[in-house]
């Protein structure tokens, strides 16, 4: 970390300590050529990106609608839960690796084929042959709803 105060290369860590309930790391550094001593604050950049609906309004991401809409499709197929939750969580961290603060909902849609067609080719044609006419996960949930009514 390049020193504030005269742009020296070499600081070292004079104290660290964890602060606003251990979210944060804070660090005391010192200059090695000028010594003067400065702050720095540490914390994990773990967030959701917002989801942009076909109408463009955006959304937060909601877990439980991925996951419901990932169940959906595995519906009546012999897949464990624990199956589930590692396709949910494969899909969480390519949207937080993708590193945008917002991302459309077809990108979701795209995600969830992808893990399907690892875990169930059957539910993977289920899902890709209804899902590509629709815009999003919720249009999806909505049809098959209507589907398993009749
Ligand atoms: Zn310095």
């Amino acid at each position: 970390m390049r020193c504030p105060f005269c742009n020296e290369a070499e600081t070292k860590v004079i104290d660290s300590r964890l602060v606003s309930d251990g979210d944060q790391i804070r660090r005391r550094r010192e200059c090695l050529s000028c010594a003067e001593r400065f702050t720095t604050y540490e914390v994990a950049e773990l967030l959701m990106p917002r989801i942009i609906k076909s109408n463009n309004v955006p959304e937060p991401f909601n877990e439980s609608k991925l996951r419901s809409g990932v169940q959906k499709a595995l519906e009546k197929r012999p897949v464990s839960i624990e199956t589930i939750d590692t396709a949910v969580n494969h899909i969480k961290h390519a949207l937080q690796s993708m590193g945008e603060r917002e991302v459309p909902a077809m990108k979701i849609g795209e995600l969830v084929m992808e893990q399907l067609k690892e875990i169930d080719h059957v539910a993977y044609v289920r899902f890709a042959s209804v899902y590509r006419s629709f815009q999003d996960l919720d249009e999806f949930r909505q049809e098959i709803d209507k589907l398993s009514n009749e």
